[in-house]
């Protein structure tokens, strides 16, 4: 094996601290040397205020991973990119889907890697689902992502602000799921936004898409969920049905659970750092514009109805 990549996490809040730095301290193809947040700092590394400081004051600086609200991520990356360095893009990648293309574009004049993940696409039971799908495409697709957000995402703001997605924020991840497994194009039909009085971001959304084969697919969205928290994926075929439940983690074909394959990765991070080392070493980049794509032409066709403000 070379050298470690030498990488830096830029926003250091939930994500970063529940699974970046565990998984980057966990792969011996990284060393995690760098962090760049307003208020927070991680032990044991050089910590900066900002990404242009962390560039520039930390000069053998190989990676950044982008860790920020959405809104701010495009013009990290871009900055990052410009200066010669890999990047690790959080979901949901940028808040226009123009900016996701002219990341890829600046990529590949830089002749760096450009890793776009969707952490869900990791979760244990989507391979073996997309493997399926490809051999029985789906009649019927239902999708239930509901869940608390006072929970899951006390004290971020951002979410519903312009940008912020609101519950797209989940729901996306659900979009990234359906575009892996499913072998098709799929297009959103009608949609249906519920949004706060004191917001700019919908607090729940009722979608019906369509494949390009004809299949239905509706999805129920809900960030006010109390109690159970569900995030399931049904799927009708000419075969036995298939159900995705823990937002991927669980496959069940008919009645029978799908054992989990005992040499799987622990977690969807250790995945997508293994994923981002491959991808460095061959020299390639990784985008799946798709789920973005998705939320847009919903946002665009989407129909809107005011609901209670949300106080958190
Ligand atoms: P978070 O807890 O709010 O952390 C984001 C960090 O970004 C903040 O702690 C903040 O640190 C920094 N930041 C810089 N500029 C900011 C600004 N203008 N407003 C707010 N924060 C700013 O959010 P998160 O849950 O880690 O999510 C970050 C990204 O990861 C999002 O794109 C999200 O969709 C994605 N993600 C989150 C989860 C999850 O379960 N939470 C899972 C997968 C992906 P400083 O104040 O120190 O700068």
């Amino acid at each position: 094996m070379g050298k470690p990549v030498r990488i830096g996490l830029l926003g250091i809040g939930k994500i970063a601290r529940d699974q970046h730095v565990p998984s980057i301290r966990g792969n011996e193809s990284f060393s995690l040397v760098a962090a760049a947040s307003r208020n927070a700092t991680i032990e044991g590394v050089a910590n900066f205020p900002s990404i242009e400081a962390m560039i520039d004051g930390c000069a053998d600086l190989d990676a950044v991973a982008i860790c920020t609200p959405p809104q701010l991520h495009y013009e990290a990356a871009k900055l990052a990119l410009k200066k010669g360095k890999h990047v690790l893009l959080e979901k949901p990648p940028c808040t226009s889907t123009l900016e996701l293309a002219h990341l890829s574009r600046l990529a590949k004049d830089a002749g760096r890697t450009l890793y776009q993940t969707w952490h869900s696409q990791h979760a244990h039971g989507v391979a073996p689902a997309a493997a399926l799908l490809r051999g029985s495409p789906p009649r019927r697709v239902r999708v239930t992502w509901k869940e608390d957000v006072r929970r899951w995402h006390p004290g971020q703001t951002w979410i519903w602000q312009p940008g912020g997605f609101g519950i797209f924020d989940p729901g996306i991840n659900a979009l990234s799921i359906l575009t892996k497994i499913i072998p098709d194009d799929i297009f959103p039909r009608s949609a249906h936004l519920y949004v706060p009085s004191n917001c700019q971001a919908p607090i729940a959304a009722d979608l019906e898409l369509v494949t390009a084969r004809g299949a239905e697919i509706s999805a129920s969205l809900d960030f006010r969920q109390t109690g159970d928290q569900t995030w399931d994926i049904a799927v009708e075929t000419d075969d036995a049905p298939l159900v995705l439940s823990a937002g991927g983690g669980n496959l069940t074909i008919g009645n029978k659970e799908v054992p989990r394959d005992p040499g799987a990765l622990g977690s969807e991070y250790v995945s997508i750092y293994r994923d981002f080392a491959g991808l460095i070493a061959r020299e390639e980049s990784e985008v799946d514009a798709r789920p973005l794509q998705l939320v847009a032409d919903i946002f665009l066709i989407a129909k809107r109805s005011l609901v209670e403000p949300f106080v958190e």
